[in-house]
């Protein structure tokens, strides 16, 4: 199996007063097609640090990422959100739905991005996913309507509507009380296994991690595999 991600000697330091604080030290890893693997850590062990370098959403201070083999780090600002638009998904702790978007709006924006459906067929994407994941008679709700379920069950239908060969996630139950929680994971799980979407999910949720086909540890911005 080819491999989506590939991480070499990866490592991101922030200033902070005299010192530096090293978030990411030196870590290695790669992810075939279709994994999904699960990356947990203490609060502080820098799992959101990693995966904004692992997502083009920030740089290294040295090694590399490459994503669909492409050298993710060596881009501009500028062709690292062409390719995140082009390629990603995301899913964040805070939803981070667009608050004057319906639901049903706010689903069809990556297909709008991505521009190859007419207005029609995307809609009608964006409806039946929408349905799917229980939300059928939500569609015209804007996010500030929808309980903290429903909201990252949109946020989960945007992240797949596309179908981006890799899918980022920063904590998605982390605000989400215990069984909603539950049902997100549930919904996410299935799309991920029909889709075989890869997908790169942070959380210090170990009940959540446990379904992952891979768990990596991170402590003290060093990574490593949870056999
Ligand atoms: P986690 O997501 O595991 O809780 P983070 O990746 O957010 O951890 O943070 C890892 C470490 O890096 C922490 O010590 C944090 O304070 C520091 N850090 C993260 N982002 C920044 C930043 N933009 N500037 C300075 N320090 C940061
Ligand atoms: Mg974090």
């Amino acid at each position: 199996m080819s491999n989506l991600v590939t991480v070499k000697g990866l490592s991101r330091s922030f200033p902070s007063g005299e010192t530096t604080i090293q978030a990411v030290q030196k870590v290695q890893f790669n992810v075939a097609q279709g994994e999904f693997v699960a990356i947990v850590g203490a609060s502080g062990s820098g799992k959101s640090t990693l995966l904004s370098l692992l997502a083009g959403l920030d740089v290294p201070n040295d090694g590399g990422v490459w994503l669909l083999e492409q050298a993710i780090h060596e881009m501009n600002e500028e062709e690292r959100a062409r390719f995140r638009r082009k390629h990603l998904g995301f899913i964040f702790q805070s939803f981070q739905l667009f608050a004057e978007y319906t639901a049903l709006e706010n689903v069809l924006f990556p297909l709008e991005l991505q521009g190859e459906l007419s207005y029609e067929a995307a809609t009608q994407k964006a409806t039946a996913i929408l349905t799917r994941l229980g939300l059928g008679s939500r569609l015209d709700h804007k996010p500030a309507k929808l309980s903290g379920g429903e909201q990252q069950r949109v946020a989960i239908a945007r992240a797949f509507v596309a179908e981006p060969p890799i899918l980022f996630a920063d904590e998605p139950t982390g605000n989400l009380d215990q069984d909603t929680g539950r049902v997100v994971e549930e919904v996410l799980f299935e799309l991920q296994r029909e889709t075989k979407t890869t997908v790169i999910l942070v959380t210090h949720d170990l009940e959540l991690a446990e379904k992952a086909d891979r768990v990596l540890v991170m402590s003290g911005g060093r990574l490593s595999e949870r056999l």
